[in-house]
């Protein structure tokens, strides 16, 4: 009898062992299999975007859980650098692999490489399966008339939702049959993570990569937090929401277990059902960013609406170091941006706050903000991201109107009453009064003594004037619109 031959299976954003469909099928062959990640560096040249500074360290730790994952159920993964069809195509030769598994990614450029993969594995004879996993719904199936993917979320979401639930997870395989000996690299080798400085304590602090904690996570916010997520999911000051997002960028959890679990909460407990509405929805908003990318290659880069394109941006280094570095004066943007820089991670409603500043207040490039995002948040994620930028900025699909300005003194006594999140992230205003804490301008000179504050030394001043900002921001926007 031959022996049967190995079956590689490629793992991507996709960091789990359950459901994870080109996994599940490979070991159901029977054959040994050989787990791979790769590592591509030089991402830009495939189009791919290279992962920002926090993601890298997010990566280095999810596929340490992932290895050890894989470990217990008797394989192993090897880790390989380069181009994929490069690494792929030696790994397979060197193992007499018959075929290659992987998950595809609905993103064009992601695309581009398993085109790649594929042909060099043709070339050397070598068969390959693709599968879905990534989204709750393939973009080519969410589509108007003229064939186009939808640009509003609403009816784009109610869409899905018709469409019906997506196929039922899968579980992990119960045993990996470990393939032929390979040498991986070493994580350690891939400068994935900061030496020096060493700026990832914070997420150390924060953070527990891997799909264990994934579904931790999710357990526990179905079980304990959920209540209450409809109208709390805008305070910052309360821990509410789910905190997946890093999860799902990496795919130590699919959308679809997401979804699967939010249902059976549902139908388990009737009173939290609009809750669970609300937060599936909200994971809509992942798909529909998703789908908006797969339309909108340039997402990142190219306004949706190009009316955008004449926009006066100007180029302040000052004020967007001010900004990053959470020193504006504005207490919920400053505490949203030290959060971020220590955490790797924002609270949404601050995220609008910061990011409207930015490009309203500051009149900053929306591309600036989004590419800063991108090197700090763990949940750093190629649709999202800047769809959210061009929504706050106002030249996205189904944006918010540019003439919507937050007023970062408004948000915060509306979703921070009580000053809780500034107090956590700016301690120096730790001892001023609730009714001043957002607005410590306004407070007597005693009133800054007592609680130990000098303005411009010890916090600065607003580097900007809210009404004037405001005013010169709408007059721009109505010079572009002329
Ligand atoms: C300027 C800006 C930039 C953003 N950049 C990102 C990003 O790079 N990556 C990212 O995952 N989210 C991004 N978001 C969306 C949102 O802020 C985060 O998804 C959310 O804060 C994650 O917290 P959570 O997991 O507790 O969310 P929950 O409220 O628990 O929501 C569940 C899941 O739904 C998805 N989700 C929730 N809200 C949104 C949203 N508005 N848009 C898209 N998906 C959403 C996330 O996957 C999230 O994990 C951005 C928002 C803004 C305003």
């Amino acid at each position: 009898m031959t022996e049967q031959a190995p079956i590689v299976v490629w793992f991507r954003d996709d960091l789990r062992l359950s459901d994870h469909p080109a996994l599940d099928a490979a070991a159901k062959t029977g054959a040994a299999l050989i787990c791979v990640y790769v590592l591509d560096d030089k991402g830009s040249a495939s189009g791919v975007r290279p992962l920002g500074g926090a993601s890298r360290w997010w990566l280095a730790q999810s596929l340490r859980a992932l290895g050890k994952d894989i470990g217990t159920k008797g394989g192993n993964l090897v880790l390989r650098t380069g181009k994929a069809a490069d690494a792929l195509s030696e790994v397979a030769q060197t193992t007499g692999a018959s075929d290659v598994y992987w998950n595809d990614i609905a993103i064009e450029a992601c695309r581009g490489v398993t085109r790649e993969v594929a042909t060099s594995l043709s070339r050397i004879g070598v068969e390959h399966r693709q599968f879905c996993s990534d989204l709750l719904i393939d973009p080519s199936q969410v589509r108007n008339k003229e064939g186009r993917g939808l640009r509003v979320f609403t009816p784009f979401w109610k869409r899905v939702v018709a469409i019906g639930d997506p196929p039922k997870p899968l579980p992990a395989p119960r045993q990996i049959k470990s393939g032929p000996e390979l040498a991986s690299d070493r994580i350690e080798d891939w400068n994935l993570e900061p030496i020096k400085p060493d700026w990832a304590g914070g997420l150390r602090d924060s953070w527990s990569p891997g799909e264990a904690s994934a579904r931790a996570r999710l357990r526990e916010f179905l079980a304990d937090s959920i209540r209450g997520y409809a109208t709390g999911r805008d305070r910052p000051d309360r821990e509410i929401t789910s905190r997946l997002s890093p999860h799902l960028r990496f795919g130590e959890i699919s959308p679809r277990q997401v979804w699967h679990a939010a249902q059976f909460a549902a139908a388990e407990r009737p009173a939290i059902a609009s809750d669970i509405n609300k937060f599936l929805s909200e994971l809509g908003w992942r798909e529909f960013s998703r789908h908006l990318l797969f339309d909108h290659p340039d997402l990142a880069q190219k306004n949706l609406q190009s009316s955008f394109d004449a926009f006066p941006w100007k180029r302040d280094t000052k004020a967007f170091k001010a900004w990053a570095r959470g020193q504006t004066g504005y207490p919920l943007v400053d505490a949203g941006m030290r959060e971020l820089w220590h955490t790797g991670i924002m609270h949404n409603r601050v995220r609008m706050v910061v990011a409207s500043f930015l490009v309203k207040h500051l009149l900053i490039d929306w591309r600036d903000g989004e590419n800063w995002f991108w090197d700090t948040l763990v949940d750093a994620d190629p649709g999202s991201n800047p769809a959210s930028w061009q929504w706050v900025a106002g030249s996205g699909a189904d944006a918010a109107p540019y003439f919507r300005i937050f007023n970062p003194v408004l948000q915060g006594e509306k979703f921070d009453p009580d000053g809780k999140y500034v107090r956590r992230w700016v301690p120096e205003l730790a001892e001023m009064p609730s009714k001043l804490i957002h607005k410590p301008w306004d407070a007597t000179p005693l009133e800054l003594a007592s609680a130990g504050i000098t303005l411009g030394k010890t916090y600065p001043e607003p580097i900007v004037d809210h009404p004037k900002a405001r005013a010169r921001a709408l007059d721009a926007y109505a010079k572009t619109r002329n």
